[in-house]
C-alpha cells in the first residue's frame, strides 16, 4: 500500500518554503491542473492581526497563491466563513489576508456566509447528527480546495490545524449546529461532502497555550508542512510539536471516515525531518486535573474536547481570581452510568456536555437539582459562567442581550490577557 506523503520545510522565506514543500509532493503543476479553478480557503475566522497569529499568515497566504498559479489555473478564489458572530470580511481585512491574496492576484474574495446559492449535500452514514449540509455551489464545483490552515491550540478541540480548518466552509446555522453534535464526528461528515486536496500549514509562528484566539501565545517554529492527506498532516504536525495522538480524540473519527492516515508507519516524510523540526509547543489544556485538588472532578469517559475546555475555564478561574471562591464544588464531564458518590447537589453540581445528559436524567428522577452546560463541546465561555454564575447554560436571559454578552467576553479576554502577561513577566 502507498504511503501519504507528508512534506516539512524549516525556514524563513514563506515563499521559498512554500515552494520547495510543494516541490517535495512532485511540484505544484503535478498536484493543480492547468485551466482549473481553485479555492483557496485560509484561516481567518476571527479579527486577529498577523503578529497574533490568530489567523494564516498573510505572508503564507500569498506565497500559496503565488505558487499556484505558476499550474495556470483559470481562476483562483480565496474564500473563507468566519466564526460565527464574525464578520467574515472585516476579519480578511485585519488579519492582513485581503490584502495578501490582492498582492498576489487574487481579486475574487468571498464570504461563504453570504453566499446565497446553495445546494444541499447529504451525508451518507452520518456519524453525528447531521443529515446534510448546505454548501456554496461555487465550492462544490471547483477543481481544487486548497486548505491553508495555522497550527494552533484549541481550548475545545486541543489543536486546530488541516482537518479543523474545512469546518469553516459553512454558513453560520449549520456551525451552530456542528457544535451542539459531536463537533469531531460532525467535522468528519463535513470532510465526506467536501474534502480539500491539498493543504499547505502554516507553522512560522504558530499558537501555543491557552488558544486559538488572542490568550493563545505566537511562538518562532519557522515551518510549512504540505499534504494531500490532511490527517496524514495532522498527526504528522502533533509529532513536530510534542502532542500525543491519542490526547486527541478526532484522529479517530477521520480514520472511521478513511480520511487518512494516523500510523507514523504509513507515512512518508520529505524536505526535514520531524526529529530536525522538533520543538514542544506549551499545550496547557493537557496537564491533567491534579493541578486543581479544592474541586472534585468526575471526567471518566469524557473525551479531550470537553477535558480541554474545562481546563481552560479553571486556568480562567485562577487567572481572574475566582478559584477559591467556587471551591468544593463537583464538575462531572462524560457519560457516567451512575451518580458518582458522594456528590453534592443543586448549585454546587455542574454537569458539562451532552454525555451528562444520562446522569442528568437520573438526576431528576431521584428528585436532585444540578447545573447543566449544554453543547459537545460546549461553546468556550459556558463552563466557566456555570460556575461563576451557578446557572443552565446558555443562559438564554443572557443569549437574548447579545451586545451585553459580548461585552462581558471582551471584558473577561482583556483581564485574562493582562494576567497572562503579568505571568509571563513575572
Ligand atoms: S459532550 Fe464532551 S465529553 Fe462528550 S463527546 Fe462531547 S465533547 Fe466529548
Amino acid at each position: 500500500m502507498s504511503k501519504s506523503i507528508v512534506s516539512i520545510v524549516k525556514g524563513t522565506i514563506a515563499k521559498k518554503m512554500v515552494e520547495d514543500a510543494l516541490n517535495h509532493l512532485g511540484g505544484v503543476k503535478s498536484l493543480i491542473k492547468e485551466g482549473s479553478t481553485v479555492i483557496v480557503k485560509p484561516n481567518g475566522g476571527h479579527e486577529g492581526p498577523p503578529e497574533s497569529s490568530v489567523c494564516t499568515s498573510p505572508a503564507v497566504v500569498k506565497a500559496v497563491i503565488e505558487a499556484l498559479w505558476k499550474a495556470n489555473p483559470k481562476k483562483i478564489i480565496l474564500a473563507e466563513s468566519a466564526a460565527i458572530g464574525c464578520d467574515t470580511m472585516k476579519c480578511l481585512e485585519v488579519s492582513g489576508i485581503k490584502k495578501a491574496a490582492e498582492e498576489a492576484g487574487v481579486y475574487d474574495i468571498r464570504d461563504i456566509k453570504s453566499d446565497p446559492d446553495l445546494i444541499r449535500k447529504k451525508i451518507e452514514n452520518p456519524r453525528s447528527a447531521i443529515r446534510n449540509i448546505k454548501l456554496p455551489r461555487f465550492l462544490l464545483e471547483a477543481d481544487h480546495i486548497v486548505n491553508v490552515p495555522i497550527f494552533k491550540t484549541h481550548v475545545s478541540m486541543v489543536f486546530t490545524c488541516a482537518l479543523k480548518n474545512i469546518k469553516g466552509v459553512v454558513q453560520d446555522p449549520i456551525h451552530g449546529t456542528m457544535h451542539l453534535t459531536n463537533l469531531a464526528a460532525a467535522m468528519m461528515d463535513l470532510w465526506s461532502v467536501i474534502r480539500a486536496d491539498l493543504s499547505i500549514a502554516d507553522l512560522i509562528r504558530p499558537l501555543e497555550g491557552y488558544g486559538p484566539h488572542s490568550t493563545g501565545n505566537p511562538v518562532d517554529f519557522g515551518c510549512i508542512v504540505v499534504s494531500q492527506d490532511p490527517v496524514a498532516l495532522d498527526a504528522t504536525v502533533c509529532r513536530m510539536i510534542g502532542l500525543p495522538i491519542d490526547d486527541v480524540d478526532y484522529f479517530k473519527a477521520a480514520s472511521e471516515r478513511g480520511l487518512g492516515v494516523v500510523d507514523k508507519d504509513k507515512i512518508e516524510i520529505r524536505g526535514n525531518s520531524i526529529e530536525e523540526v522538533y520543538k514542544p509547543l506549551h499545550l496547557p489544556y493537557l496537564k491533567g486535573f491534579a493541578a486543581w485538588p479544592e474541586y472534585n472532578f468526575h471526567i471518566e469517559n469524557a473525551c479531550s474536547s470537553c477535558q480541554g475546555l474545562m481546563a481552560f475555564s479553571m486556568a480562567k478561574l485562577k487567572l481572574l481570581g475566582l478559584y477559591d471562591k467556587n471551591k468544593g464544588i463537583d464538575i462531572v464531564l462524560g457519560r457516567k452510568k451512575d451518580i458518582p458518590e458522594g456528590v453534592h447537589f443543586g448549585k454546587d453540581l455542574i454537569l458539562v456536555g451532552d454525555c451528562t445528559k444520562a446522569l442528568k436524567k437520573k438526576l431528576d428522577a431521584a428528585g436532585e437539582s444540578y447545573i447543566f452546560v449544554v453543547g459537545c463541546p460546549p461553546g468556550e465561555p459556558l463552563p466557566y459562567w456555570a460556575i461563576v454564575d451557578r446557572k443552565d447554560q446558555p443562559d438564554l436571559e443572557l443569549f437574548q442581550q447579545p451586545k451585553i454578552m459580548r461585552k462581558r467576553l471582551e471584558d473577561e479576554t482583556d483581564l485574562l490577557l493582562e494576567k497572562l502577561k503579568t505571568q509571563k513577566n513575572e
